[in-house]
């Protein structure tokens, strides 16, 4: 995904994102965690969830920065719920924005007051069953990847960060340099979005606008209070909040006989979805969000950081102390500000397995019948099933279920333990038996219960033992003598000091030891043999030399006498 993703190098596989993943659009290759752009409904949970911060996302401060360099002047649309995440004095928060450089400062209910005008309009000329409403990039994605049949529902505007940035470029000129500041990282996403269409130039997040300001080191004790530019609007200033958009919709919903429905939370919203598409919930104006208590909840809730109700409060004590008036932003426009849009269905092809498939999957994964289908939800998937499917499409991998890996583990490990030839010994850090081989019973001749829970001192001596686990160092393939068992071991010992146990592993050599004794033996009494065939074949060896060396000069002589005749005959002598 361009906006969002993880970071591979940081991801442990621990399956947490996914676990938190509403939609399941997180793939698992070699360990390694990756959003899927065309399932993804970049509602973010997985990143903020993630415990190794295992996340890439893409930061737009380094522009905003240079957009202050290069002096353009900069205008913050700022989401209201900024009340609910900064502990200090609300009024101080224009102050510290125009300290870090911008010139101008509104708050996106400026936006909203345009986006809930469209609403009221909306549902008065039209008569559908349902209306969805929201101002959550997630739920729009939401509802056109996994329920088409309710995009007709998606009351057809723009979000208020989107109108906001138009009425802002009209206010202060095409050339400004606007920036939406919020809680939210699919507001990311939305920048990115065709509809855009260059009204917002970047997006902060209020955990970077806290980077920011930590960097530059502002002292907020020195820092003036300052009121927001352009007056405040009195409705639109309620979106933030879990039902903001209804209430300023006012007696429009009721006078079309609409029964209000406020969901948030993804899961919530999918139930109710579920229930549109069903057919069961009609005759409804739903105002949904993605994060739990909406944006003034936001990411927090999903980091598990439950300070919701203090920041609702902050925020309602932000919103009564300043009553806010009618901001005339649209009157005063000098063109008409187009917030419409089209919502079209995104869905993806999914490649469904066949029940055989699936069955051959569950094998591989060890689940032969639906006794072993634990549906524990530890590899992120609900039930086993889901998780073959998802192996099925390649989202997923079999190694991803712990029960599969720890029973092969397990069975790879006993098949050692049971069948080893050497005696293996598990001890605690105390030095009683956890565990005995076979091979072990024998050598010892105590049977595995009896030994269990013994102090190893009763069967031999456990200095070695001590000594390992004092010190920590192992000792490798030492020659071990235990003469009261008539045994001789090569012996092994590994302190875990995690676990506090001792693996001691002891090859039997006393068999080996005596063969290579016997061996020994019998190389001496044949290298003596040897000695006496070579001695006694030097003597021979001499004897037939010193015959050899006798006619061999008697032949010499013959032979030069015969030369010598053949020379002087033919010279002629
Ligand atoms: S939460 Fe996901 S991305 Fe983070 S470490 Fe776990 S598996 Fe990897
Ligand atoms: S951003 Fe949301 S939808 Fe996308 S992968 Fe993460 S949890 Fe799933
Ligand atoms: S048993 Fe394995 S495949 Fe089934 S849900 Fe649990 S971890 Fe996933």
């Amino acid at each position: 995904m361009n906006v969002m993703n993880f970071s591979a190098a940081n991801c442990k596989s621990c399956y947490k994102c996914l676990r938190s993943c509403p939609v399941k659009a997180i793939k698992f290759k070699n360990d390694q965690a990756e959003i899927v752009e065309e399932r993804c409904i970049a509602c973010s949970h997985c990143l903020l969830i993630c415990p190794q911060n295992a996340r890439k996302v893409v930061s737009y401060l380094p522009i905003v920065r240079q957009a202050i360099s290069s002096g353009k002047t900069l205008v913050a649309s700022v989401a209201p719920s900024f009340a609910g995440y900064f502990d200090f004095d609300t009024d101080k928060f224009t102050g510290v924005l125009k300290k870090l450089g911008f010139s101008f400062v509104e708050e996106t209910a400026v936006g909203a007051e345009l986006v809930s005008d469209f609403y009221m309009g909306y549902v008065k000329n039209n008569n559908n069953n349902a209306y969805i409403t929201t101002a959550c990039p997630s739920v729009n994605y939401l509802v056109e990847k996994y329920y088409p049949e309710l995009v007709e529902y998606l009351i057809p505007s723009v979000s208020p960060m989107l109108a906001h940035g138009k009425l802002m470029k009209d206010h202060y000129g095409p050339g400004s340099f606007t920036v939406f500041i919020g809680p939210c990282m699919a507001k990311k996403t939305e920048l990115e979005s065709f509809y855009n269409k260059g009204a917002i130039d970047a997006v902060l997040n209020f955990d970077e606008l806290q980077q920011w300001m930590d960097e530059t080191g502002i002292d907020i004790q020195n820092v003036d209070t300052a009121v927001f530019d352009r007056n405040t609007a009195v409705l639109g200033r309620n979106f933030p909040k879990f039902g903001g958009i209804i209430k300023c919709m006012g007696e429009e919903i009721h006078k079309q006989g609409l029964k209000i429905i406020t969901v948030s939370g993804t899961d919530e919203c999918i139930d109710l979805f579920s229930n549109i598409q069903r057919g069961d919930v009609k005759n409804v104006f739903v105002e949904a969000s993605s994060c739990k208590g909406s944006c003034t909840g936001g990411p927090d809730m999903v980091r598990g950081e439950h300070h919701y109700y203090r920041k609702l409060n902050r925020v309602n004590d932000y919103l009564s102390s300043r009553p806010g008036a009618m901001t005339n932003a649209v009157e005063n426009c000098s063109q008409e500000i187009k917030i419409d849009r089209t919502f079209c269905e995104k869905t993806f092809k999914r490649h469904m397995a066949y029940e055989h498939d699936l069955k051959q999957i569950l094998n591989n994964m060890g689940k032969l019948g639906p006794e072993d289908e634990l549906n524990c939800g530890v590899c992120g998937y609900n039930t086993c099933r889901e998780k073959a499917q998802a192996i099925y499409e390649g989202m997923a991998e079999p190694n991803m279920c712990l029960h599969h890996m720890r029973t092969k583990a397990e069975s790879l490990t006993n098949v050692i333990f049971e069948h080893s030839a050497n005696c293996i010994m598990v001890l605690d850090g105390n030095m009683n038996i956890l565990e005995i081989n076979p091979s072990g019973e024998r050598a010892f001749s105590i049977k595995a219960e009896k030994a269990k829970h013994l102090p190893v001192a009763m069967l031999m001596d456990d200095s070695v033992f001590r000594k390992v686990r004092e010190t920590g160092e192992s000792v490798i393939g030492k020659r071990v003598a235990y003469p009261e068992y008539n045994l001789l071991f090569i012996q092994t010992v590994v302190y875990l000091q995690k676990q506090d146990i001792l693996m001691v592993s002891m090859a039997d050599i006393a068999e080996s030891e005596s063969e290579r004794k016997k061996y020994t033996k019998l190389k001496e009494n044949t290298l003596i043999s040897t000695q006496e065939v070579i001695d006694k074949q030097m003597r021979v060896a001499h004897e037939i030399a010193s015959l050899l060396g006798e006619t061999t000069a008697e032949t010499k002589m013959l032979l030069t006498k015969l030369k010598k005749l053949v020379e002087a005959e033919e010279d002629g002598d």
